[in-house]
């Protein structure tokens, strides 16, 4: 199975927890990372503070998707504690499931199309260098064209 995921930090040494997760995630069973995009800086919005740096990374697994957040969640809970003062406070690090090959998954925990993943810059510039030629399952549009359209509509506001 095939699965697309988003890696931010805006805390502490942002980039060793993002590495940090990315070696964890592959030390997982029955899952490697297969691709990693580049490493990118993104102003915080919110009460956020310091800059964030955001990745996303495609992982080869066939971990169940719950099992495969559960994962993720305990990697979270290892890097920090997690320690997360207030919703979209500072984060030493935030992993995000995007895609799961073209499934929907509409669950309690997991919502698969990331329901905000096609209006965050810092979540599809990155993708669309990994990614590209995905179609996104509901809105049936590649990432590369979501990343484009999303860059538009900053200038037509
Ligand atoms: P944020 O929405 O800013 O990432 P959190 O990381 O605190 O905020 O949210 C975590 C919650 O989101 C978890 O309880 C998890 O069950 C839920 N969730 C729903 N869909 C997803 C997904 N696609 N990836 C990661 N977490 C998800
Ligand atoms: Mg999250």
């Amino acid at each position: 199975m095939r699965v697309l995921i988003a890696l931010g930090s805006n805390k502490g040494d942002r980039r060793a927890f993002i590495k940090k997760a990315i070696y964890a995630i592959d030390n997982l069973e029955k899952t490697r990372v297969a691709t990693i995009s580049r490493i990118m800086p993104y102003e915080a919005w919110g009460p956020a503070i310091a800059t964030f740096l955001n990745a996303t990374a495609v992982l080869e697994t066939s971990l169940h998707p719950l099992e495969l957040l559960q994962h993720m969640q305990k990697i979270e809970y290892e890097l920090h504690g997690r320690e997360r003062p207030y919703k979209w406070g500072p984060r030493t690090i935030d992993l995000d499931i995007l895609l799961i090959e073209d499934y929907v998954i509409e669950h309690p925990q997991l919502k698969v199309p990331h329901p905000y993943m096609t209006e965050r810059i810092f979540v599809l510039e990155p993708a669309c260098q990994i990614a590209p030629h995905w179609v996104h399952p509901t809105k049936r549009r590649t990432i590369k064209h979501l990343y484009h359209s999303l860059l538009r509509s900053f200038h037509t506001l």
